[in-house]
């Protein structure tokens, strides 16, 4: 069965402890690639690292938990020497109360432009801040890629992202019966708008805690989707993966 994880942040504990172990498990599950991106600023030295590894991908970027002036010129250098598949993790995040929005906002967007001018795709993260999203990438036009990423919404968001040409992610949400509005997206998005993650080691699975979640249970999110499209997780798995690859460029 063909997978891959479009989001994991290894490095964090206490999946960073195992990791070694974890990914062994991974190739073993035939995950193809696992995207790790970056959260803080404390995190860029380690995804740096993953240059040239080939199965773990790294994604730089600041993420709006810690939005802070982000040096552009610094970040591009640090993209290109890493062979970076992905600016992310970045976004907007309306729940949280420092960074003020304002302030996410001056990170995110040069960020964003960043992305379009090396034409990579980006990994965002969005919490309660889906119309400010979706307005500042209207602004850009219709050439932003990317994932949107953790995804739990309603199809209606969903599909609007969609339409804008941006992949939804799924993962630990799907797996659960009682997450109602993600299960009605990852049934009426259409199959070439989706991809699988974890987010480990932050977000729980049906029946996992999330600090035991790693990439292989992206086969978890896959059963899951087949089950509520009435196809088989091969199919999800094949297409996702198809879709993962498509974005970031990969043959
Ligand atoms: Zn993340």
């Amino acid at each position: 069965m063909r997978l891959a994880d479009t989001h994991c942040h290894l490095y964090c504990e206490p999946l960073g402890s195992k990791a070694a172990d974890a990914l062994s498990r991974a190739r073993d599950a035939g995950l193809e690639f696992i995207v790790v991106p970056a959260d803080y600023r404390d995190s860029w030295p380690f995804v740096e690292s993953l240059a040239g590894d080939g199965f773990l991908l790294p994604a730089l970027g600041l993420h709006p938990w810690g939005a802070a002036p982000v040096d552009i010129h610094d970040l591009r250098a640090r993209l290109e020497g890493c062979g970076a598949v992905a600016v992310g993790e970045i976004g907007l995040d309306r729940v949280v109360e420092a960074p003020a929005f304002e302030d996410q906002l001056r990170c995110f967007e040069p960020q964003l432009d960043l992305a379009l001018e090396m034409d990579l795709p980006v990994l965002l993260h969005c919490r309660k801040a889906f119309d400010d999203l979706e307005a500042v990438i209207r602004r850009r036009g219709s050439s932003v890629r990317g994932f949107l990423h953790a995804f739990s919404k309603s199809p209606d968001i969903a599909l609007r992202f969609a339409s804008l040409g941006l992949v939804v992610a799924f993962g630990g949400a799907v797996t659960r019966p009682r997450a109602r509005k993600a299960r009605a997206s990852a049934a009426a998005l259409p199959l070439e708008s989706i991809a699988l993650e974890t987010d480990a080691p932050s977000i729980g699975m049906l029946d996992i805690r999330p600090e035991d979640v790693e990439p292989w249970h992206v086969m978890l999110a896959a059963e899951a989707i087949a089950g509520i499209r009435g196809v088989t997780a091969e199919e999800i798995g094949e297409a996702t993966t198809a879709n993962a690859r498509r974005v970031l460029r990969l043959e």
